[in-house]
């Protein structure tokens, strides 16, 4: 049974995390750099240990440092919350040593998730449908090049070790492929000490739609629907939303059980993610798997009236799965729009500072803020910059959408510069309503979003 729980996390996720822990009468630690010292996470935690300086390698990725503080409090589990070690094989596999249970997946399905190409292969076998494309060992670059002449222009390069959309390059012509494999590898080696690449057919106007599994120690598996994810500014998510527009039951249940079948080929445990892309024509191909909770969970929560970390911390403590297939279903239409500190008009750039004024709208059953951070807290140079997510819910798309444009209204903030105006402008814009999403919906509105 657990019955005390660490948060190897800060933020938002780390309070969310809390506030489920306390909904189950467990007793909650946080942990804290300097950096955090009077962060909201310490607060809301029954007991914090300091663990390190600001930056997360000496903080929240010190695994040693996060391992000790959990034996010497004798915690039964850590949730890692997303990013920092939360996909880190190494860190399952020292919590599992120290039979302290981690709230994911085993070491090895985090491993055979590591690498795109890798997983492609995984998937390929286990006849979930992929991206036409290479991913093999050879990296020779004729035999990278004479896949991409033989799929045909464009391309994308991926780098096999590749995340947050780094080490990713597109090719339209056989005469491009040299330079951008040669760039694709720069920074791939760069952020991920490693150059090893895929080639893939370039959808030109694919929509990202992923879908929410969830896997027990006993291997059964059910799928908690998919989330919409089109709305990217270089490969990152900006405004996610479930359900996806348009989605047939026939592609929905088709999605969802090619998604388990994703998760059960990697013997998966816990909450993953299965991301694929969706062409226009209705066909889908996984692209990956995400072995955490993702940022995006709320808009899952809202539609099935789930609470993911609980279904998390069950399974974890070895329960079988809280739910079937067959008593899940869908309510009305969420959307979550990611509040960051950045400025659109200087290249979406962080802006650090102290938030002198942070006023959210009222929370009340339609609409949630999950956040980390209160008013006269500072926004540092060290930790990624967002200050929210709001969350909205209502019956149907149309309605979920006006109460999501009145929320970004009602949110002040002042002290540093905000992407609200923007996240406000694509959600008014026309074709935003008209829910035609693809993955380059930024891109090809850019005139009507700044
Ligand atoms: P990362 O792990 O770096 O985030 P992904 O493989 O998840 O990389 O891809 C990130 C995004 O890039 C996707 O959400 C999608 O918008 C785009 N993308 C990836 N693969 C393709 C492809 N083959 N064709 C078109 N767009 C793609």
């Amino acid at each position: 049974m657990i019955k005390k729980l660490l948060i190897a996390n800060r933020g938002e996720i780390a309070c969310r995390i809390i506030k489920t822990a306390r909904k189950l009468g467990i007793a909650t630690v946080a942990v804290y750099s300097d950096a955090d010292k009077n962060a909201l996470h310490v607060k809301m935690a029954d007991e914090s240990v300091h663990i390190g300086a600001a930056p997360a390698k000496d903080s929240y990725l010190d695994i040693d440092t996060i391992l000790d503080v959990a034996v010497s409090l004798s915690v039964d589990a850590i949730h890692p919350g997303y990013g920092f070690l939360s996909e880190n094989a190494k860190f399952a596999r020292a919590c599992a040593e120290q039979d302290i249970a981690f709230v994911g997946p085993p070491a090895s399905s985090i491993d055979a998730m590591g690498s795109k190409s890798a997983a492609k292969r995984i998937m390929e076998k286990a006849g979930v449908p992929l991206v036409p494309g290479y991913h093999d060992d050879d990296q020779d670059e004729a035999t990278l090049k004479k896949s991409a002449d033989d799929m045909g222009y464009p391309v994308l390069l991926k780098a096999a070790a590749g995340g947050g959309g780094k080490g990713m390059r597109q090719v339209w012509k056989p005469e491009e492929f040299s330079e951008a494999l040669a760039a694709a590898k720069r920074e791939s080696m760069a952020s991920f000490s490693d150059d090893k690449m895929l080639v893939e057919k370039y959808l030109t106007r694919p929509r990202h739609v992923e879908i929410q599994v969830f896997c027990d120690t006993n291997g059964d598996g059910v799928y908690l629907f998919e989330r919409d994810c089109s709305v990217q500014r270089r490969h990152q998510k900006v405004i996610e939303e479930a359900p996806a527009p348009g989605m047939t039951e026939d592609l929905r249940s088709a999605m969802g059980e090619a998604a388990i079948k994703a998760a059960q080929a990697i013997d998966y445990v816990g909450a993953g993610t299965v991301e694929f892309l969706l062409d226009e024509d209705g066909s889908f191909y996984f692209m990956e798997m995400n072995t955490r909770l993702q940022v995006e969970h709320p808009v899952t929560e809202m539609i099935t009236g789930e609470d993911l970390v609980q279904w998390q911390l069950d399974i974890a403590d070895g329960n079988p799965l809280p739910k079937r297939q067959e008593d899940l279903s869908i309510h009305g239409h969420a959307f979550e729009a990611r509040i960051y500190a950045e400025d659109p008009d200087n290249n979406f750039l962080p802006s650090t500072g102290g938030l002198r004024l942070l006023v959210p709208p009222q929370e009340d059953r339609y609409v949630r803020v999950d956040t980390g951070v209160v008013q006269g807290d500072e926004v540092s140079v060290y930790y990624d910059p967002m200050i929210a997510k709001l969350v909205v819910w209502g019956e149907n798309r149309d309605l979920a959408l006006n109460r999501l444009l009145r929320s970004l209204r009602q949110y002040h903030i002042d002290g540093v510069t905000t992407n609200i105006e923007f996240l406000y402008n694509v959600a008014a814009s026309k074709p935003f309503s008209n829910a035609e999403l693809t993955t380059t919906f930024i891109e090809k509105h850019e005139d009507m979003l700044f």
